[in-house]
Formats: C-alpha cells, structure tokens, sequence
C-alpha cells in the first residue's frame, strides 16, 4: 500500500490536470489491462468455460500439456504478472498512463484494472487528493465490479481474421509466442507419409453425459468421465471436442468441409487429439445431437438431458496417420499427439449450415511440416 500510496502521491498532480483537461481516455488503458486478463477479450466466452474446472472438460484443446489444466496456464500466467513496458517510443502519456496501471495492478487488486478505471479517475479527480490510496483503490475496485468485464475486445483477443488474427497471435502475449516461434506446429497439410503397420487405437468411448458450450472461437462438447482411448502403451482420457470450419488438417493439399477434435489428456497432462475429418453426405445423428443441444446464449454450457456415445463419431475404417504437432489455437503449445482419421464421415448440407452460421470460419492456416515424419497406418 505504501509503494502505491506514494506514487499515486507522485502522479496526483499530472492525473489532476489530465482530468481537468479531459485528456484521461479509458481506451489506452485497455492494453495494460488486457496483459492481466485470462484471454477472454470476449469476457463471456473463457469465463463459464473455465468455471467447471473440477471438471477436466474444461480443457480445451488450447490448453497448456505442460501445466495441466487448460484454462489454468494462461490464466495462471496472466494474472502474476505486471503489465508490459510500454513500447519505445510510446508517448509520454501513453507511459504515465501504463505506469499508473501497472501500479494499481501491483496494489494487488482481485483482477485487472480496467478502462473504466482511468472513467473514475477523470469523474472523480478529487477522491485523489483528499483520501488515501487504499480507499480510492476500494472505490476503483467497486466501480470495477459494477461496469463488468469490458476490457477492449481487441487487446490481446485472439480471432480468425483482422486484429488479432493468426499471423499476430504469437505477439499478442508472451505466453503465446510458440504460435509464432514454434517449428511443430500445427494444422499442416498431411504428405509424404511413411506406411507403416501403426498400432491401432483403442478406443475405449462409451455412452456419457455431455454439455456442449460456445467458447466465442468454437463449439464445444464436454464429456463427462468414462471416456478414453489406449495408444503408445499410455491412456488418455476425453476431454471434449469441437469443430473447425473449413478442416484445419490438409490431405495431400485437399480441405474438407469440417474437423471435429477429439482432444485427450494423459494423467502427466500429454495431449492427443484424434481428427474426424467431416465431409458433405447424409445427415450425422451425433453431429445432430450437438446441436440440438446449443445454447442460446456464449460462454454459458447447456447440459444435455440424453447422452452421447462417441463410437458414433468414429469412422468404420480406423487407420490414421499420425504426427506430433502443437495446439492449432493460443497458446499453440506443442509436443500434442495428432492422429488424423483416413476416413472422414458425414454430415448434412443442412448441418453445416447450422455450424457456418456461428462459425464461417474458424481454421488456423496451414503451418510448415519442417520435416516432420508421418507415419500412415498401411
Ligand atoms: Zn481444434
């Protein structure tokens, strides 16, 4: 409290003069903010999905392999940590602006300091010079809570296209810099495959309950337990899976309408994800199912009242190549098992639609393979 007390002391005079001015503009803030944030620009969306985190259905693929929970490493990371230096050459407002963030960030407020911080500030000038810091950072803290989570929803916020899109997404946090300094990344086009006798996977899915969420960058089906499969002499259990349109994976250069990804997790928290690649046809009763169930509203997971049985989703061929790759989502982590299906399944001209409307698309572009070895089940 001292720290902060005497720079707040430091800074008094210039906030005074900047609000007087009306100079104090919440916008810039949001950067500084965003660096606190657990990546949900889009608030609704990270938030329920994170809420079950009992449940290991929170993970989503985009999960960090080495730290267990999916949600919980950027999290985590996110919230330790102060905001970043402003950048060379920033203007000296901007700096001031940081500054006085990452100082209330320190005072060790429950969250992020917000835009509608700098709001306070401007509206109320006078708290800073009669009270002390700790009751102006209870007040901030107050209005805080009450305006909600309205960061900028392009800081940091990573998407499919524009601002923030994939090209940006390894400078958009330290935290996601695999997504562009990584050499396995994924999805690549899947070529060159060596055939060999791959052992088969053991599927080992039965009927389980599921909801299924909008996270704001997919659908997605949570399973509860009971699911798993068996290969390389490790078991990994079920997570979830979601949908991508158009496929992400390539095979020998061709897309296909959609991928589902399975995405399992071994108890030291290795990920595998088995791709069923979905191709136009007849309507598929499982992928039905999923939507019959979508919720209304994002970031808020529907609870099914029937159960699902994966074994339907799978293809009646089971060979697979297979590769190691990363997560195709921030924070592109690698060392992720990838085994691709050979044989796509179906779904309805009507159910893709269904899907394009929420998601026209949501696939990560084609990343080098580098020479990585494929191996395809002969
Ligand atoms: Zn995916």
């Amino acid at each position: 409290m001292t720290a902060v007390a005497a720079s707040l002391s430091i800074l008094r005079p210039t906030l005074a003069a900047l609000a007087a001015a009306g100079l104090l503009l919440a916008q810039p803030l949001a950067r500084a903010a965003d660096a606190h944030g657990d990546g949900h620009g889009a608030a609704p969306a990270a938030k329920p999905a994170a809420k079950p985190a009992a449940k290991p259905a929170a993970a989503d693929a985009h999960a960090e392999p080495a730290k267990g929970g999916a949600h919980a490493a950027p999290a985590a990371a996110g919230h330790g940590k102060a905001a970043p230096p402003p950048p060379s050459g920033a203007d000296p407002m901007d700096t001031l602006r940081d500054k006085l963030a990452q100082k209330l960030g320190a005072a060790k407020a429950p969250d992020a300091p917000s835009p509608y911080v700098m709001r306070v500030v401007a509206k109320s000038g006078e708290e800073l010079h009669g009270g002390e810091a700790g009751k102006v950072i209870k007040k901030l803290r107050t209005e805080k809570a009450a305006a909600g989570h309205k960061a900028d929803p392009h800081a940091a916020h990573w998407s499919y296209g524009g601002d923030g899109g994939p090209e940006q997404w390894g400078q958009l946090k330290p935290e996601f810099a695999k997504c562009s300094s990584g050499t396995r990344q994924s999805p690549i086009d899947i070529r060159g495959g060596v055939k060999v006798d791959l052992e088969p996977i053991q599927f080992d899915y039965r009927a389980t309950g599921f909801g299924v969420i909008d996270n704001g960058h997919t659908i997605q089906v949570n399973l509860q337990g009971g699911n798993a499969i068996e290969v390389g002499g490790r078991r990994f259990d079920l997570v979830q899976f979601h949908f991508h349109r158009p496929s992400e994976e390539r095979i020998n250069g061709r897309q296909f309408d959609m991928v589902a990804h399975l995405v399992h997790k071994d108890p030291e928290g290795r990920l595998a994800v088995v791709a069923v690649l979905l191709d136009r046809g007849s309507a598929h009763p499982l992928v039905q199912s999923v939507w019959n169930n979508l919720p209304l509203e994002k970031g808020q997971e529907q609870g099914a009242r029937v159960q699902m049985d994966m074994n339907h989703l799978l293809p009646a061929d089971r060979r697979y190549y297979t590769y190691m790759g990363s997560l195709t989502t921030p924070p592109c982590s690698e060392g992720v098992l990838w085994m691709v299906m050979q044989q796509p399944v179906t779904l309805s001209t009507e159910q893709l639609a269904v899907f394009t409307k929420m998601y026209p698309m949501n696939a990560r572009p084609i990343q080098q393979a580098s020479g990585r070895l494929i191996k395809q089940s002969n």
